[in-house]
């Protein structure tokens, strides 16, 4: 029998499921099919344990600040070896457990919207037709939220490596590590190893991680990697994995060079989108080169019913543009609101790296390309965050870059590197959207004393 949906999105994560709840808030049958766990990649492998991981490292940065603030019987400062206090295993227990109390919110939202979760590995049949385990169903509407997957290289014993799934299912520290890999979740990954302890490298193949983002942020990155770890390698192309007679690893890079041993190997070097095994073919969705589906401003795809959203779709890779780009979708189709779409212009980032990277807009180089170099002008800022001024050591700079173009100086890139340029970003981005210039800012009483006050005073 062929069950019927108004809309059906293929993908339980961050879009399938935000799409799928709006469609019913608006009184559309709904429904989300979904291969493996509720929450896709962001609250299973991604954000959100990411997230539990970062949180400890930085409780192991505070307990290295603790003896200056005067509490005692914490980490001897110059103790990077804190695995006798630290239960990786333990953590982990408790992070999952968090991401089952998130899947039970999920299944009382749906509970609540009346959305149909099917479980189970979507085809399509043809383009309002999808097939799950032999049961049929059709939709008016099609989303394909189905994400991506972590790549792996194409050489000699790559497979003793893990990937980014893989570390979350580590239930035990490795003490020694090499991440491969220049972009987000490489950065990222190795911090973590780093802050909880273990002996971590970072191979990137050209001469810097996060090579796209502002000069301020990625040098200053690097600058503290050269204090405090991980040991970077540069232009390190891993040409083969050997296994030794111990179980440990070594990778010899295409320089003639080796890294290791080391326990673990964990290969972050992109995700690919998840569309070659949906038979997209039997619809008709035409997809780019590297597999991406490309749709318009509003979501479509080539075929008319059938939507993309999110990682698939090869735009900013992160779970807010997927939720975004699902609502507003649902938006357009069944509440009457048909310009309803998502501006992928000026999406503010977090780096979760140590130290944390906050940034939105353009680097300073793209500024300079966009608008000449006599059109732009930069403010700098260099302190050190309260927070550690008052240590001896692990006294980090924080730094912070406002660009702003022509007469009016309209701000047009707002970055920062160090303690709080995370939490302080959001609001910053609020205002850029809104056009805000360098006098609204300077008109902004500071609050203080925070980091965040640095954007609204500098000359
Ligand atoms: P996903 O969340 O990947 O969901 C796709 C779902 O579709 C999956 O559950 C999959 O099982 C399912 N599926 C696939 N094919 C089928 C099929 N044929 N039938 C049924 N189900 C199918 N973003 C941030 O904003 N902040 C962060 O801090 C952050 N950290 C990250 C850390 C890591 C390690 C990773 C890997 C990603 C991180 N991201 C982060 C990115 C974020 O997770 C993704 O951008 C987001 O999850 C994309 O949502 P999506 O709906 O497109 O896909
Ligand atoms: P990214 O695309 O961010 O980075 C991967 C990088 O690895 C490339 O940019 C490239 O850098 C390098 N690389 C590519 N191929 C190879 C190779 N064969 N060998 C060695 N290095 C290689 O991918 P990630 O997997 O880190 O993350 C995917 C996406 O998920 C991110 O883009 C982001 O959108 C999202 N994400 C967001 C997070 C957040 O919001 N905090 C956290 C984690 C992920 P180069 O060209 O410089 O070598």
């Amino acid at each position: 029998m062929t069950q019927h949906f108004d809309y059906i999105a293929i993908g339980g994560g961050s879009g399938g499921i935000a799409s799928a709840n709006r469609a019913a808030k608006h009184g559309k049958k709904a429904a989300v099919i979904e291969a493996k766990y509720i929450g896709g990649t962001c609250v299973n492998v991604g954000c959100v344990p990411k997230k539990a991981m970062w949180y400890a490292g930085q409780i192991a940065d505070a307990m290295r600040y603790a003896p200056d603030y005067g509490f005692a019987g914490f980490l001897a400062k110059e103790s990077t070896g804190q695995k006798a206090l630290f239960d990786w295993g333990r953590l982990v227990k408790n992070r999952e457990a968090y991401i089952e109390r998130i899947h039970a919110a999920y299944q009382r939202g749906f509970d609540n919207n009346d959305v149909t979760v099917i479980n189970g590995f979507a085809k399509f049949v043809d383009k309002n037709t999808v097939e799950v385990d032999g049961t049929l169903y059709t939709a008016d509407h099609i989303t394909i939220a189905t994400g991506g997957r972590p790549q792996i290289p194409d050489i000699e014993g790559a497979e003793y490596g893990i990937d980014s799934d893989g570390f979350f299912a580590l239930t035990e520290q490795p003490e020694s590590v090499a991440v491969v890999g220049a972009g987000y979740i490489a950065v990222e990954l190795a911090g973590v190893f780093q802050g909880l302890g273990s002996e971590t490298h970072l191979l990137v193949r050209k001469e810097g991680p996060l090579r796209n983002f502002d000069p301020v942020l990625k040098d200053t990155l690097v600058e503290q990697m050269a204090k405090h770890g991980p040991t970077l390698h540069t232009h390190s192309i891993p040409e083969r994995v050997e296994k030794l007679a111990d179980g440990t690893l070594v990778i010899h890079l295409e320089n003639g060079k080796t890294v290791g041993p080391v326990q673990q190997v964990v290969w972050a070097i992109g995700r690919e989108p998840a569309t070659d095994n949906i038979n997209l073919e039997a619809a008709g969705v035409e997809v780019d080169a590297r597999g991406f589906i490309p749709t318009d401003k509003y979501q479509n795809t080539n075929v008319e019913g059938i939507y993309a959203v999110g990682d698939n779709t090869g735009r900013a890779q992160l779970t807010p543009v997927a939720v975004a780009a699902g609502r507003r979708l649902c938006e357009r189709l069944f509440n009457n609101k048909p310009h309803e779409h998502l501006d992928y212009a000026n999406i503010a980032t977090v780096v979760f790296s140590h130290p944390v990277i906050g940034t939105v807009g353009l680097t300073e180089p793209e500024a300079i390309a966009e608008y000449g170099e006599e059109q732009v002008k930069v403010y700098n800022s260099q302190f050190t965050a309260l927070y550690q001024a008052i240590t001896d050591e692990y006294r980090d700079p924080t730094r912070m870059k406002l660009i702003c173009v022509g007469k009016e100086e309209k701000i047009v890139g707002i970055h920062s590197i160090g303690f709080g340029s995370d939490e302080l970003l959001q609001g910053f981005a609020v205002a850029m959207k809104m056009g805000a210039t360098k006098s609204d800012f300077d008109n902004t009483v500071a609050i203080h004393p925070t980091s965040a006050e640095e954007f609204v005073t500098l000359t």
